[in-house]
């Protein structure tokens, strides 16, 4: 069974949850006992999860007033476990703040602040986790569009939405594979065998209905090709 490294935060029950269902072994690292290059030494997979906001001096800018820091010591943990992967060939799935901190990781930037920087910016801090807050664009032929194509209605899935910031300039290398209809990006992925797919939106809540269930399948069935 392909083992998934995950990195600590406050609520990982439907993450562990959504892994295990799609065949995966979830675990759980810890900061003061896996340094990031022991954690992907064991792993298939890495996972990263939701979280508070990353440091903007990380990617060259002044926090804005809305800035609320993740948990001490998680950006720099996190920002090293992602370029050890990507070193290591190992496949990615980056959920939220997962999203964000693997692109600064990778030398893009964040939208520090959605509702005060986009200008007609849809509702994307919708606290109900399963809410279906807004449309996601999905471009045609990306690893995204093929993983979910047949829950797609055309090129459109409805998402739950609870961020305040988004990728603005994209990692080199990665392209953007999903858009709101506000123009916040809300998918990157990295083209190449390797499976690295980043998404804004939740899809670990819906463990139970399976809506993107295909999101994780696909993701520990490229693990299991290591394991
Ligand atoms: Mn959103």
């Amino acid at each position: 069974m392909p083992t998934i490294a995950i990195a600590p935060c406050r609520a990982l029950a439907d993450y562990l949850e959504s892994i295990r269902r799609a065949g995966g072994d979830p675990i759980e690292l810890h900061y003061d006992q896996d340094t990031p290059a022991q954690a992907i030494g064991r792993a298939d997979g890495v996972l990263l999860t939701g979280g508070g906001d990353v440091d903007p001096s990380l990617y060259g800018e002044k926090p804005h007033a809305t800035f609320q820091a993740s948990e001490t010591g998680r950006d720099a943990y996190e920002i090293e476990l992602v370029r050890e992967a990507v070193k290591a060939d190992l496949p990615i799935f980056a959920i939220c703040r997962g999203m964000q901190v693997l692109n600064v990781a990778l030398g893009g930037t964040l939208v520090q602040d959605i509702p005060s920087m986009v200008n007609g910016a849809l509702h994307h801090a919708v606290p109900e986790s399963h809410a279906l807050a807004h449309e996601v664009w999905v471009a045609n032929g990306s690893r995204l569009y093929q993983l979910m194509k047949d829950k797609l209605d055309g090129e459109i899935c409805q998402v739950n939405s609870r961020h305040h910031q988004a990728v603005n300039q994209v990692a080199p290398g990665w392209e953007v594979s999903g858009t709101a209809p506000d123009g916040v990006v809300e998918a990157i992925e990295s083209p190449g065998d390797v499976f690295r797919l980043a998404v804004q939106w939740h899809p670990e809540n819906f463990w139970r209905t399976g809506e993107f269930r295909p999101l994780f399948e696909g993701f520990i069935e490229a693990a299991g090709k290591r394991s």
